[in-house]
């Protein structure tokens, strides 16, 4: 027997239901879903600056809350799509923007949007919920076709982790899962008061511009991703040692190491893109 599908609870949370009634303004925060309303306007127009938004461009955004980025991007793109999934914050919008007809608001969860449907090329901009960054990333990452640009302000030590270079201890798959589909780069840097409430960690923006020809081919990325995984497993291993999880014998292993001019004594977390890049074609993908 199949069990109906759970109730989508945090969409359903109502304003009154709130943090346990703790105002902020005049909406009341909801924690689980990562509500912290950006209040600075001249920042919010910064991170929409950050994605070059012109008249010809549509823009998604994911988690709108209270509108102050959407106002500015519809200032300024020809069309916007917003994805909200507090009830309560999308009627808020729905009588806040009734009049614009070039905003298609959803109330939905962005895990389960498809941004196939926008219909056209489009960038995002987006203050993200921090609980859910990097399933969206990738969601939107691995999206065909991908947002022409991502413009996102997330948690700092996330920011950290994307933008790492080899060898340092932020370094790891993260950094690499994005490397193989875009290029990074940071924007700024944002301090908890410019939020309300203030979140307990500091922020940052960044621009992910994701790869017109990434590396690899799609139908390869995973095998790719269970390499980067094992190589980065455990942390201090050798790189030989450390692949011994893909479960393929010693020999092919030292093989595909040797055509790939790596020595199996070094640290998978030294490595750069390019070289775990050559390793996965080097290495037999299991299915
Ligand atoms: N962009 C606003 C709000 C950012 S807070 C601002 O800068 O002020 C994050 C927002 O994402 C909240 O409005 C929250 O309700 C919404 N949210 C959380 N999880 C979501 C999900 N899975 N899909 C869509 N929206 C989500």
């Amino acid at each position: 027997m199949s069990r109906p599908p759970r109730p989508d609870r945090s969409a359903d949370a109502s304003a009154s239901r709130h943090n346990g009634g703790k105002d902020s303004g005049t909406i009341r925060t909801l924690k689980s879903l990562g509500q912290h309303f950006l209040a600075d306007k001249g920042m919010a127009a910064r991170i929409v600056d950050g994605a070059d938004v012109g008249p010809d461009d549509t823009v998604l955004e994911i988690g709108p809350g209270r509108g102050i980025l959407t106002d500015i991007l519809l200032s300024r793109a020809k069309r916007v799509v917003a994805i909200e999934l507090d009830r309560g914050l999308h009627g808020l919008l729905e009588e806040r923007f009734a009049d614009e007809p070039r905003l298609t608001l959803h109330h939905r969860d962005a895990l389960k949007f498809d941004p196939a449907t926008i219909g056209e090329p489009y960038k995002l901009v987006a203050n993200l919920p921090y609980q859910v960054t990097t399933p969206l990333l990738f969601h939107l990452l691995e999206s065909t076709p991908p947002p022409d640009c991502m413009v996102v302000m997330i948690q700092e030590e996330v920011a950290h982790r994307i933008l790492a270079q080899p060898g340092t201890r932020e370094y790891g798959v993260l950094t690499l899962g994005v490397a193989l589909r875009a290029g990074a780069k940071k924007v700024m840097t944002v301090k908890p008061g410019a939020f309300s409430p203030p979140p307990k960690v500091r922020s940052t923006v960044i621009r992910l511009t994701p790869l017109a020809s990434p590396p690899l081919p799609e139908g390869e990325q995973a095998h790719f991703m269970r390499v980067v995984r094992a190589a980065m497993g455990t942390r201090r291993k050798t790189l030989k040692n450390a692949l011994g999880a893909l479960k393929l014998p010693n020999e092919t292993v030292l093989e595909a190491l040797d055509q790939c001019g790596l020595d199996p004594q070094v640290r998978g977390e030294t490595l750069g893109l390019e070289a775990f890049v050559q390793l996965a074609r080097a290495l037999p993908s299991s299915n």
